[in-house]
């Protein structure tokens, strides 16, 4: 057999494949704005190949269709709208969800994951009677993933045989699909009969003028070294100077010093901003799972042996009170120094 020929061949094969894949990213939004996440998980779902469409459901959603029409690479808008929809209850999203599935036979379906998305597809999964792959880092083919096992620390690669793959996206392991550019079709979809076995009463957010947590260029984290709530205000105030979003390692959101939302790790936030200063944080591996994908890490620790300082490209070995005390300070001389320079 000529093997060259052979090659093309499979390399033809597996173009007509990718052709005939056709994926479901389910949006991820607040009826006013597209969570980011999505987009991550638009570029992951463009590179399986084939068609890629969104489906928004919501209350009143007109404005996020509109946004996802314009990200390139999406093909088709599918827009679902009722009261039901309100606060993206899985137990009422996923009827829908299955038979949007049933008319349009997708081959993938997928989400960020984030809590929405966890929360989503492993019931959508469920009820197709398929294994779910949470968490993808990389796809290497229409039905082969990778993510990560213990704790960040082994790779594992998942080859799925099911017949619709269901995944959620890490949000950090992919670009965010350019937002501006596309012209993808929209289409209204029927709404379901309302599950009714749950019921979105109300949310109360945190609200912040600080970044989001997982789409921060520059996080700023505490953890237990920092011994109480209110010493919090430290990091508040250099994140401040920084524009940077503020984390927290898990030990400090138990001991009550800040909200669980704050977490970053295994059990928290995947985080990979382009700077992550850990203030008094040890370094454990379920912390570092959260965060050692960031471009710079810069560790402040009093303790030469802690093992943050092991993943750190900059680390300094200091009472973190006089130190952050100290780079406000000097940002504060940056700050003004340049606001002389421009004037
Ligand atoms: C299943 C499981 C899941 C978990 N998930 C997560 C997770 O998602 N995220 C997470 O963070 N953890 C998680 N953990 C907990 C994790 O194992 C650690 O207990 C936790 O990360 C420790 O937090 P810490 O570094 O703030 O506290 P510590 O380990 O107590 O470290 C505090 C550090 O502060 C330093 N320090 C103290 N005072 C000062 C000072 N004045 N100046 C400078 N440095 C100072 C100390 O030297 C020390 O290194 C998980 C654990 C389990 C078992």
């Amino acid at each position: 057999m000529n093997r060259a020929f052979t090659k093309t061949n499979l390399k033809h094969l597996t173009g007509i494949l990718q052709r005939f894949q056709s994926t479901l990213v389910v949006a991820e939004h607040n009826n006013e704005k597209l969570t980011p996440i999505t987009l991550n998980a638009i570029t992951a779902a463009s590179k399986l190949g084939g068609e890629v469409s969104c489906l928004v459901a919501g209350t009143d959603c007109a404005k996020v269709a509109e946004e996802i029409s314009k990200v390139q690479g999406v093909k088709k808008v599918l827009v679902a709208q009722h009261d039901s929809y309100k606060g993206s209850l899985p137990e009422e999203l996923t009827p829908l969800v299955l038979a949007t599935q049933k008319q349009f036979n997708f081959t993938h379906i997928c989400a960020g994951a984030s809590a929405f998305g966890k929360n989503l597809l492993p019931r959508v999964a469920a009820k197709l009677d398929v294994a779910p792959i949470s968490d993808i880092i990389e796809v290497k083919s229409p039905d082969t993933f990778v993510r990560t096992i213990y704790a960040g620390n082994a790779l594992s690669t998942v080859k799925c045989n099911e017949p619709v793959k269901v995944f959620t996206v890490r949000g950090t392991s992919f670009e965010a699909a350019a937002s501006e550019g596309g012209s993808a079709t929209s289409e209204d979809v029927a709404a379901t009969s309302p599950a009714g076995v749950s019921e979105w009463i109300s949310q109360s957010l945190t609200k912040s003028d600080r970044p989001e947590l997982t789409s921060a260029k520059v996080v700023v984290s505490g953890g237990r070294g920092l011994k109480s709530g209110d010493n919090f205000k430290l990091l508040y105030d250099l994140a401040d100077k920084l524009n940077a979003a503020v984390g927290a390692s898990r030990a400090a959101v138990d001991a009550g010093y800040v909200p669980n939302d704050m977490q970053v790790g295994q059990t928290g936030k995947i985080v990979a901003p382009e700077l992550y200063i850990a203030v008094g944080i040890s370094g454990a591996i379920q912390h570092l799972a959260g965060m050692k994908d960031s471009k710079t890490i810069v560790a402040i620790n009093k303790d030469p042996e802690a093992p943050i300082f092991q993943v750190a490209d900059y680390g300094l070995v200091a009472d973190l009170f006089k130190v952050v005390v100290e780079l406000i300070r000097r940002q504060l001389c940056l700050a003004r120094t340049a606001k002389r320079e421009t004037h």
